[in-house]
């Protein structure tokens, strides 16, 4: 049997866009492994999104060359960076057979067939950014949780972003056709549905319909069933009241919304075109907290942005303070070739950075331990994951709010959800015994 193995870098669309690349590689009968030195085909699923990418991907080819030449395993590389370097990358790497946009990985049977009988050196498909990418079944590592693109690009260009550059305008998917994928999912025993998309909540606008995210939660809910739906990322200028209402009101979402603040100076909003202000961004999280009760929100933030002074910094620190995220993403700027802010004045000197998300973090540890404690004495529902990777005696799951849950059971539990009562809040996991099936 022939063995491939897939590597993914980026973001979750990657991740699963590498489910559906293993389901094509396994349907033309390879096994998939993670040991790369036995593969007859690797595949580098690349994104393209940080400055560094190329360093990372180059160095990774270069690893490649000896089973190359030992072998004649076939060197396959999709992805972001795939679609914004072409056929150069393949001029610039002779070594590598495929170079495949997004969009056009379903056509990796006929490159491989095309590399195998020698009727091509390279092939090369990185069509039109613009198309949707066709649908494509996935073997997800996880057989519990599947995730979904509910929509693929974006029209914000936030100045310090590449992604609308590589990856086109927004195009939804149409709502029948992923609330049909969805049921295939929860039929296929799948107990939690994760909606991905660079602005889920502007799902919809570019359709002839009147189908929006509200919509599509909606009839996702109706699939019968016991499931968990969650979504990433939803942009806070598009945050609608009647998906806040959904999310109220229905069981089957998530209570946890990942809501990027990037900066918490309306000044630096304004620079990195984020089309929010301080008091707007401020208004929606409070918003969402009082209709959607134990609501757990969580954030992106940037910190070091190219002007960014310490008065702006500070703005920061009291959104921080005053909105109380469970956990936050926090990164240091760092300049993205090609996009508007890499060329901006007032570039941040690194230790300024440095020192700037160092105080962050500290402050948010100190609002993710705060937020913990509030679970204790609590009874919450948890999908059951698997046997902790510390401990094989012990279980590990996740609250709706997607906090991590640790907690004795037999290990026939996994993939149920059960009712645990929480004894012990620690910052980022929480202690607990099972109280009801
Ligand atoms: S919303 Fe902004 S940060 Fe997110 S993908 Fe679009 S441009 Fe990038």
């Amino acid at each position: 049997m022939k063995n491939a193995a897939v590597i993914t870098y980026g973001c979750q669309m990657n991740v699963n866009e590498s489910a559906k690349i293993k389901k094509i590689l396994q349907n033309m009968g390879y096994n998939i492994t993670d040991d790369i030195s036995e593969a007859d085909a690797v595949f580098l699923n690349t994104c393209t999104v940080r400055e560094g990418a190329a360093t990372q991907i180059y160095g990774k080819l270069g690893e490649l060359k000896w089973i190359k030449e030992e072998r004649g395993t076939i060197i396959g590389v999709t992805g972001c960076f795939a679609q914004e370097q072409g056929d150069a990358l393949a001029k610039k790497f002779p070594m590598i057979d495929i170079v495949m946009g997004n969009q056009n990985i379903g056509k990796i049977p006929s490159a491989i067939e095309k590399i195998e009988t020698g009727d091509l050196k390279h092939v090369i498909y990185v069509g039109d950014e613009d198309e949707l990418p066709p649908r494509l079944d996935a073997d997800f590592d996880s057989k519990k949780v599947a995730s979904i693109p509910i929509g693929y690009g974006c029209n914000n260009f936030c100045t310090y972003c590449i992604v609308p550059y590589v990856r086109g305008r927004e195009r939804s998917v149409p709502l029948l056709q992923i609330v049909d994928e969805v049921r295939v999912f929860v039929e296929k025993g799948y107990k939690e549905i994760m909606l991905l998309g660079q602005n889920v909540n502007s799902y919809g606008n570019d359709l002839d319909t009147d189908d929006n995210f509200a919509k599509l939660l909606t009839e996702i809910c109706k699939i019968d069933g016991e499931f968990i739906v969650r979504f990433i990322s939803p942009h806070p200028k598009d945050f609608a009241d009647d998906v806040i209402d959904v999310i109220a009101k229905e069981e089957k979402i998530a209570k946890a919304i990942h809501l990027p603040l990037q900066s918490g100076s309306t000044r630096i909003l304004k620079a990195m075109n984020r089309k929010y202000t301080q008091d707007e961004y401020i208004a929606l999280a409070e918003k969402i907290k009082v209709r959607v009760p134990g609501v757990a929100l969580t954030a992106d933030i940037i910190v070091g942005f190219p002007g960014e002074t310490e008065e702006d910094f500070l703005e920061t620190l009291k959104v921080v303070e005053k909105i109380g995220f469970e956990s936050a993403y926090m990164f240091m700027y760092s300049i993205r070739k090609g996009t508007v802010a890499a060329t901006m004045d007032g570039q941040i000197d690194e230790k300024i950075k440095k020192e700037r998300i160092y105080r962050l973090i500290e402050l948010q540890n100190k609002k993710s331990k705060e937020s913990s404690l509030k679970y204790e004495g609590n009874i919450e529902k948890v999908l059951v994951e698997g046997p902790s990777k510390k401990n094989d005696d012990v279980l590990t799951g996740r609250t709706s709010t997607n906090k991590i849950v640790l907690f004795e059971g037999d290990k026939d539990l996994e993939g149920t959800f059960v009712d645990i009562k929480i004894n012990e809040c620690k910052t980022w996991s929480l202690y607990g015994e099972i109280v009801g099936q």
